[in-house]
């Protein structure tokens, strides 16, 4: 059925407005010679609504997000005293269980942090807590145990931290993957059922954000086979771009079961696997990104997980392979040392520049050095407002730096081409609220802005989950409403140009369209 949307608000892209659009019937926008043509029209009043070019999260962890959401939801809680409880029910509740995973802890709650605190709830299997970070662990001591942590001597890591009290015994709490994977690789593991089910309703999650694609920027073995299946079933709706992880210990040997996954996907039409992802730093939160001076809190400059000589190599390989390379960098020197060895790198294949994800702090020099290098930078924007989770990284930083986080604006003064996704289950998967917090740099009335010289326009943030998002997938798609491309689209409930910071907080996703199909029905 063709159809005809007017009396709106549509935003076209690239700063370009309309108020009508013409879809024929194979789903693409059209003129209105080719609408009239058809033999089933469709006319639909907006009623002064806003139609935008549909959204694409450049840097989304889906799968994941479905398997967290299939253990103990503890998000809402902020006293350890509720923790307990609800961690101490759900084990009562549950006798056949194994193994307890939760998420997501708040690390700014009062009180100790410790396996012994969680002991007191539940001590007989482990206990498993993500930090509202996702870079930390809280463990019990059963965890820490069966993990063989607890009596031997401490593994060294490659990167991260077991944190010990002042006789050298854990804690409880572990920083970064290469710590957490010595108690995540013993859970156990989803049934391939399990993990359909988690994709399934992470997907539902996406068309309910207005998402028609999404890139999942952590792919670990086993992972890539649950998004083959759910396409080999035809269960999937949306378009996923797979980024496989690179292990710095475990590269070299990944990189032919890489080549193999992607040989598989070449034929589908919802999936292409064309990214690997390299932690070159770790976070704010934990003073393990890596930094050129030193953090407040520990006197140390963070952490860099790869030596550049290894990098540079990786980076050629992934290339030669026709690979783009996309690139988790967040503090300043972890981002100069991204930008070094892409330079030094072999060049990048064709229409696939190198992504550089999360650039939080940068400084002019390393925007200039991104844009000569053509590097593409993936943000948060929902991260650049004053929550727990920026203000938990003042200790580290200090009241300058925190401040000069996020500089959108400059990177789009200096010419980059800036994507924005959501990185979740870091955070929300709604764009609407990352693009309330882009344009207004808070994200409750009651917020105070954070930093809000950079600032950006609506159009600018549409663009960035949009045209720019397509431009880092390398896509032919433009990701705009012009004639001829495909009608990927999201109607939302008012329009957006005449609303405040109030209006944009209780805006709503009405309609996702994917090649003239609305998904939300
Ligand atoms: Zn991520």
């Amino acid at each position: 059925m063709a159809q005809h949307f007017h009396n709106g608000a549509v935003y076209v892209g690239l700063s370009v407005y309309s108020d009508e659009v013409y879809v024929d019937d194979h789903g693409t926008v059209c003129d209105s010679k080719a609408f009239t043509s058809s033999d089933q029209q469709q006319e639909i009043d907006l009623e002064g609504r806003m139609l935008l070019p549909a959204f694409r999260d450049t840097h989304s962890h889906p799968l994941f997000a479905g398997r967290e959401a299939q253990g103990l939801e503890i998000t809402h809680i902020h006293t350890i005293a509720e923790l307990g409880s609800a961690l101490k029910t759900h084990r009562d509740s549950n006798s056949a269980l194994t193994w307890l995973d939760a998420a997501v802890y708040d690390r700014s709650m009062a009180g100790s942090q410790t396996r012994q605190t969680l002991d007191e709830y539940v001590s007989d299997i482990p206990v498993v807590l993500h930090a509202d970070d996702h870079h930390t662990l809280w463990i019990n001591t059963k965890a820490l145990e069966v993990a063989g942590l607890l009596h031997n001597e401490l593994p060294a890591l490659s990167a991260g931290r077991i944190d010990v009290d002042e006789q050298g015994i854990p804690t409880g709490i572990l920083r970064e993957w290469p710590a957490m994977s010595l108690v995540m690789d013993l859970a156990p593991a989803n049934t391939l059922q399990e993990d359909l089910q988690a994709l399934l309703w992470a997907e539902q999650q996406l068309i309910e954000a207005g998402i028609v694609e999404c890139q999942d920027a952590w792919i670990d073995r086993g992972m890539a086979e649950v998004y083959i299946e759910a396409d080999n079933n035809g269960l999937l709706k949306l378009d996923y771009s797979l980024a496989f992880r690179a292990d710095v210990d475990t590269f070299n040997d990944d990189f032919s079961y890489f080549l193999s996954l992607t040989e598989k996907i070449k034929s589908s039409s919802h999936l292409k696997a064309q990214a690997i992802k390299f932690f070159v730093d770790g976070v704010f939160g934990s003073a393990t990104a890596s930094v050129s001076e030193t953090y407040l809190s520990s006197n140390s400059f963070g952490e860099l997980n790869w030596n550049a000589e290894a990098l540079i190599a990786s980076i050629s390989l992934a290339h030669i392979n026709n690979f783009q390379v996309h690139i988790h960098a967040i503090g300043d020197t972890g981002v100069s040392f991204a930008l070094d060895c892409i330079e030094k790198a072999d060049p990048r294949p064709k229409g696939l520049n190198p992504v550089i994800a999360h650039a939080e702090l940068t400084t002019d020099t390393l925007l200039e050095q991104a844009k000569a290098l053509e590097v593409n930078l993936c943000m948060q924007p929902y991260w650049a407002q004053r929550n727990g989770m920026l203000l938990s990284c003042r200790d580290h930083l200090g009241d300058n730096r925190l401040n000069s986080l996020y500089a959108i604006k400059d990177m789009l003064a200096a010419d980059l081409n800036v994507s924005f996704s959501s990185d979740w289950p870091v955070s929300t998967p709604s764009v609407l609220a990352g693009i309330t917090v882009a344009v207004f740099r808070q994200g409750a009335v009651t917020m105070p802005k954070h930093n809000p010289d950079q600032a950006i326009t609506f159009e600018k943030a549409i663009d960035a989950y949009t045209s720019s998002a397509c431009k880092l997938l390398g896509s032919r798609n433009p990701g705009t409403l012009v004639i001829g491309q495909p009608f990927d689209a999201v109607a939302i409930d008012k329009n957006l140009k005449e609303e405040d910071l109030d209006g944009y907080l209780t805006a709503k996703v009405l309609a996702t369209y994917k090649a003239g199909k609305n998904l939300l029905v």
